[in-house]
């Protein structure tokens, strides 16, 4: 139960946030809850779910209401992927990718036009977003990238392949990164990218393997490939040359939204283990009186408060129009790794029962293990913020 209590410190929510999130939850527990197991195990997608979702303004969260979404902050977006993680991992990446990733991307370097023509159908959940920037051969180095937009005299024909992308098969609008012009040196080679946007069925849009994963079984993770896609020049998203500049905007915006993901799950996970510990009786007791457990729990609920303050830290500087690429950063490192840790800890609380599939801590598990992974691996993270951290004593 959400009580209805005015935001009296920064990191709450006001009475209306807690309305959104209360019937969110609501939503949840009754449509999504019940079936997020049986998904996990088919890989089925909830295009229904997600239709609802739409209904609810959910994948539009953060697009402003002239464009049909629902302008939200980044806040309570932020709270809304941590609600939906804890109880449907895959989901929570469906939603976050849509929304911070292709829809993101076009609400910060699209024109009006763009805006116009993409965000409503986006907003209201009718078609999905897929955004590519991930090749087979450039993951962390993304400015290695090798698919190209080569200028036409009426627009653009695009050629190469993306791997891994979120909604790959099963988008309506994708927004792509590729080269359109040469690097001035292999040390600037983050130069000469642009971005295109186009809607599918086009033509030259292939669709390759569909991914078979550890966890997140039901978000859609495919191939695409690009033979000779004719786009018209209308179709350049930002500025030409200067996309891999947006692309890391888009990148710092979606770590809140993974952070927050990290903290939905580990927090799944540590309420079933603390449930679980108060029934599960050795040795003539509740296993939860045994320090070596409650300690477990004290750790998971310690880490995940703080992940959580740093997601929203990193939001609420994003929302008050200030910096906040370190600050979502940190975050999404953090948040990743207590969120798998407190996953990790859940299992060994259950014993036996965590490591089988009756149980939802495994899952929990395996979905939270790829929030270490996408978005900036931990350890491209660390680059990163030792590297502002740095510049400061330089
Ligand atoms: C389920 C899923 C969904 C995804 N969705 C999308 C999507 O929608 N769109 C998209 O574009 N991509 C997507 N990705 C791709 C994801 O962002 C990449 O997998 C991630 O960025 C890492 O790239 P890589 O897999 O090529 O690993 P690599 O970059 O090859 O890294 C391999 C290892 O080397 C380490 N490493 C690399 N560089 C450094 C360095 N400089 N210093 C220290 N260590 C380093 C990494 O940390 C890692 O441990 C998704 C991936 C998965 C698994």
């Amino acid at each position: 139960m959400i009580a209805d209590r005015p935001r009296d410190l920064w990191f709450e929510l006001d009475s209306e946030e807690r309305q959104i999130i209360g019937a969110l939850r609501d939503f949840l527990q009754a449509e999504v809850a019940p079936t997020a197991t049986e998904r996990d195990q088919t890989g089925a997608f909830p295009f229904e779910i997600v239709k609802k979702l739409g209904e609810m303004g959910v994948m539009g969260a953060q697009v402003p209401e002239q464009y049909g979404g629902a302008g939200l902050s980044t806040r309570v977006f932020a709270r809304i992927i941590e609600e939906i993680a804890a109880v449907d991992g895959a989901l929570a990446l469906t939603v976050a990718s849509h929304n911070s990733l292709c829809t993101g991307h076009i609400l910060l370097a699209g024109n009006e036009q763009q805006k116009r023509q993409f965000l409503p159908r986006l907003a209201s959940g009718e078609v999905l977003g897929a955004w590519g920037l991930t090749e087979p051969g450039s993951g962390s180095d993304a400015a290695a990238m090798r698919t190209k937009a080569e200028e036409t005299a009426s627009g653009w024909v695009l050629n190469g392949s993306k791997q891994f992308i979120t909604q790959g098969s099963v988008a309506g609008v994708y927004v792509v990164n590729a080269r359109t012009d040469a690097a001035p040196s292999e040390e600037k080679k983050h130069l000469g990218l642009s971005a295109v946007v186009f809607e599918a069925p086009i033509a030259g849009l292939r669709i390759g393997r569909k991914e078979k994963k550890l966890g997140l079984n039901a978000s859609d993770t495919a191939q695409l490939i690009f033979e000779d896609i004719h786009l018209p020049k209308e179709a350049l998203l930002g500025e030409r040359g200067k996309g891999f500049y947006d692309v890391m905007k888009v990148l710092e915006g979606g770590r809140i939204g993974i952070a927050a993901m990290a903290v939905g799950l580990g927090r799944a996970a540590m309420e079933f283990a603390a449930k679980y510990a108060l029934e599960r009786e050795q040795f003539g007791r509740p296993i939860a009186e045994f320090q070596a457990v409650s300690h477990k729990l004290a750790d998971m609920a310690t880490e995940l408060e703080a992940a959580r303050l740093l997601y929203l830290k990193a939001a609420e500087l994003r929302d008050a129009g200030r910096p906040f690429g370190q600050a979502a950063a940190q975050a999404k490192l953090f948040a990743s790794e207590a969120g798998v840790r407190a996953c990790d800890e859940a299992i060994q609380i259950l014993g036996g029962y965590g490591y089988i599939q009756e149980y939802p801590v495994e899952r929990y598990w395996r979905d939270a293990r790829l929030t270490r992974i996408g978005e900036g691996t931990s350890e491209v993270l660390k680059v990163i913020i030792a590297k502002n951290l740095l510049a400061q004593y330089r």
